[in-house]
């Protein structure tokens, strides 16, 4: 970021107007009014955070709004946010495993050495299996990758996650038992049909850093990068309606039918969202989604602080978070909160969020070797577009930070690839055009 030698003229000038409070939007608004620019962020909803978004329930329980996990690892996040001010809580490396009839534990080797040798003499795949995966691993931990789309290479060579695991001689039992429901968990894909890219990174990240639940939940995280702004330059409840361009550029925004001029407009809105108001076609608007079910109960859940996986490939839930054993906060004293994750084809068969929540009581329960009735159905999160479709090859597919119309830019996971770390890295990079351009028209 060109911080060097900026004059403040955030008194004199338009401000740049930022469309979308979510973590591209939040990062390029910090870079900018850092660097100088003053700038105001539009924001449709009634908090920040987009996709991070966690809502307090009333008997104190903290509900993402869909699962998801801060992987303290990715580069950008790192650079943007100190993660330790959330006083984030770690999940332990490694995963336990259904298969039908119990569990079985898998740590992660390069994290748990300790568990290696029970690894090893695992039934659930062979050590040829482990020697692969191994290899992966120190292939994925030398790369210099900064994210997904970096690690996913030239379009033309990516391939999906599933092709790498088969074509590196992957067992059926790794791929059907730990690959699918791990990853899939990851990509919002079981198939593994997504590219290459998003699977090397994350194993990347995964042996990098733990996987975090931050104190106050999920939407601490945006809430992080928003205290760098001054107070009023987030305006909520404001759905930008338009860009206005006049004579091929961007002057300002329509909000409740008036126009708000600006000196420059970022639209980092979510892709469907942002496709709307720019028309860029490159936009990707297929959406991945997801199903979280929130179970309280009065019982430990007896997992540890480790995922729990289908490995059967038969359930509706794919895995199950045992969120307040991670971080107490999650649940108020002597109840626990369990999240049971349905991915997007068993979403699709199950439009019903009753009967859905039932069948993932029932699932959940069985997995951890439970009676249904210790659990409940506190809330169940749809999050339809929580994702957008990365098919190998897409990254190199994806839109620029420019848009060919002067001072209107796009940020969000659109330009990137579909992670907040994207996002941040899409924000980061929309600030620099800002600035490169405004330096420019200067001259
Ligand atoms: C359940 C779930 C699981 C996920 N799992 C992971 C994961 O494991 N790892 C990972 O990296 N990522 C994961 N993601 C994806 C990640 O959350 C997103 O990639 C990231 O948050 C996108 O950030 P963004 O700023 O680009 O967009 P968003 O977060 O969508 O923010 C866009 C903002 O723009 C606002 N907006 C839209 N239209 C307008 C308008 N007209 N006017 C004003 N504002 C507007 C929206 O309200 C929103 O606040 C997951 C997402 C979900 C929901």
């Amino acid at each position: 970021m060109p911080t060097s030698g900026v004059v403040d003229d955030r008194s004199s000038a338009l401000p740049v107007v930022v469309i979308g409070a979510g973590m591209a939007g939040l990062t390029c608004a910090a870079e900018l009014w850092a660097a100088g620019r003053d700038v105001v962020v539009l924001e449709a909803a009634d908090g920040v955070g987009g996709r991070l978004r966690t809502d307090r329930h009333p008997k104190g329980y903290r509900l993402d709004r869909g699962f998801q996990v801060l992987l303290e690892a990715y580069p950008a996040l790192r650079r943007q946010v100190d993660v330790g001010a959330l006083r984030p809580a770690p999940f332990d490396a490694g995963a336990l495993i259904w298969t039908g009839r119990r569990l079985i534990p898998l740590a992660d080797p390069f994290r748990h050495p300790a568990a290696l040798p029970r690894d090893l003499t695992t039934s659930l795949f062979g050590p040829g299996d482990k020697v692969r995966l191994a290899a992966l691993a120190v292939r994925a931990r030398l790369a210099p990758w900064e994210s997904a789309a970096h690690a996913a290479g030239k379009p033309a060579h990516d391939v999906s996650a599933a092709e790498v695991l088969w074509g590196a001689g992957f067992g059926r039992g790794f791929v059907e038992r730990f690959a699918r429901p791990f990853w899939g968990g990851i990509l919002l894909d079981r198939t593994l049909a997504t590219s290459a890219g998003p699977f090397r990174f994350t194993l990347k990240m995964f042996l990098e850093g733990s996987a975090l639940l931050p104190e106050g939940g999920i939407q601490a995280l945006p809430e992080r990068l928003e205290r760098r702004l001054p107070l009023g330059a987030v305006r909520l409840n404001r759905p930008v309606e338009a860009v206005v361009v006049e004579e091929g550029r961007a002057v300002g925004v329509r909000v409740a039918g008036n126009t708000l001029p600006a000196a420059a407009v970022v639209v980092a809105a979510d892709p469907p969202a942002a496709k709307r108001l720019t028309g860029i076609t490159a936009i990707p608007d297929a959406g991945v989604g997801c199903v979280t079910v929130y179970l309280t109960g009065a019982r430990h859940p007896g997992t540890g602080k480790r995922l729990v996986l289908d490995g059967t490939g038969t359930l509706a839930v794919n895995h199950v978070a045992p969120l307040s054993v991670v971080a107490p906060s999650y649940a108020p004293p002597d109840r626990h909160l369990l999240a049971a994750v349905v991915l997007s084809e068993a979403v699709e068969t199950h439009p019903d969020d009753e009967a859905l929540a039932r069948r993932a009581r029932h699932e959940a329960a069985r997995m951890l070797g439970h009676d249904p009735t210790d659990w409940s159905v506190l809330s169940v999160v749809r999050v339809p577009f929580s994702q957008y479709a990365q098919p190998p090859g897409i990254h190199g597919r994806l839109p620029k930070t420019t848009t060919g119309i002067r001072n209107l830019y796009l940020a969000g996971e659109a330009t990137v690839d579909s992670s907040y770390n994207g996002a941040i890295l899409s924000g980061e990079a929309a600030a620099r055009a800002v600035f490169r351009d405004s330096r420019r028209y200067e001259e």
